[in-house]
């Protein structure tokens, strides 16, 4: 038996992507929505049904996130939706059992990253 707990927030931020030919290529915003996903198994909830609480998932995802920020300024990678779903993935595994980071960037479009 085992959940998958999910938090989910937004930062709006500014990009453009490398070597990349097309309207992407010049810098534009999104509000970006990241989804984070955690696998609980039942030995790991506490007395109150917990497994990871919330608040705190919450906290340290949002903790994370380059709100109102330039990403090619952030970072030393292309920050297309793969990247960083990626880079957001691993962060998120440093302290919590992460198992899928989604990154949308529209609500039509959005990259998943997990280790499978
Ligand atoms: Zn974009």
């Amino acid at each position: 038996m085992s959940w998958e707990l999910v938090v989910k927030d937004k930062f709006s931020s500014a990009h453009f992507l490398d070597h990349y030919k097309g309207k992407c290529e010049r810098m534009h915003g999104h509000t970006f929505e990241i989804e984070a996903h955690f696998k609980i198994k039942e030995n790991q909830l506490d007395k109150s049904g917990i497994g990871i609480d919330f608040t705190k998932l919450k906290a340290h995802l949002n903790s994370l996130l380059p709100d109102h920020r330039v990403l090619n300024e952030v970072f030393d990678f292309s920050p297309s939706a793969e990247n960083l779903s990626r880079y957001f993935y691993y962060k998120l595994k440093e302290k919590y059992p992460v198992s899928k980071v989604i990154i949308w960037e529209s609500d039509y479009a959005g990259a998943i990253y997990s280790e499978d």
